[in-house]
């Protein structure tokens, strides 16, 4: 009795809350009923891609998931941080989590790939950080920032394939007490980032990971240039 009573009361918090603060498509900007991301219309329009796997060593291979190619309406959410609008990156995470395979995937822990503080100074958040505290949220596991980026690259999408290798080598470093490595060892790492080009960030940020002899790693991102 309680639990249909409560049923009623959620029906109708929604009900006026969607009158309060109506919900629209991202994209096309239809009113919406729930409080979905996009109308039917354009989540139809997300393709999903194949996986990849980056070959790293000859060891270790990272599979990455993406949420969709670099098109609309996704891409839109992505472009949003140039508006500094943190509340798109935190539903890219939250589509993420919906439409890809990574909620079967096994991880201990995610580690999203930092921005340079000069650029997080000027955009206020990373969008890869909002993304991946959102998968932390659904899946339990934490998020770790053991990555720290010491070079301040130019943009990937302004360059050549070689100029995105040369721009990302050498970008990142471990950023944990040598006394703490321990801690992490061995373990089934989750990389996050927002775009994949050619794959260079992902490759360095794994190549500085592997001083932790992980087991695996897979990584996730919304967009996948092809
Ligand atoms: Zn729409």
């Amino acid at each position: 009795m309680i639990t249909a009573c409560s049923k009623i009361v959620y029906k109708i918090y929604d009900f006026c809350s969607g009158l309060i603060y109506p919900n629209f498509c991202f994209y096309c900007k239809d009113f919406l009923q729930d409080k979905s991301i996009f109308c039917e219309s354009c989540k139809d329009k997300i393709k999903p891609v194949v996986t990849t796997n980056l070959e790293v060593t000859n060891k270790y291979k990272v599979k990455v998931f993406s949420i969709s190619e670099y098109k609309y309406p996704v891409k839109s959410l992505v472009l949003a941080k140039g508006g500094s609008d943190i509340v798109a990156s935190r539903k890219l995470g939250e589509l993420a989590w919906e439409m890809t395979y990574i909620k079967n995937v096994d991880f201990d822990f995610i580690v999203p790939i930092p921005l340079h503080w000069k650029r997080y100074a000027e955009r206020g958040f990373n969008q890869a950080q909002e993304m991946a505290n959102i998968i932390s949220k659904n899946s339990g596991k934490p998020v770790v920032n053991l990555l720290k980026r010491v070079k301040s690259t130019q943009r990937q999408s302004e360059l050549s394939p070689v100029g995105r290798a040369l721009n990302v080598h050498d970008a990142f470093f471990l950023n944990l007490k040598q006394e703490l490595k321990k801690n992490y060892e061995c373990k089934k790492i989750l990389i996050v980032d927002d775009l994949l080009t050619t794959g260079s960030t992902i490759k360095f940020a794994t190549k500085v990971l592997i001083e932790l002899k992980p087991e695996s790693f897979t990584a996730i991102v919304a967009c996948r240039v092809i």
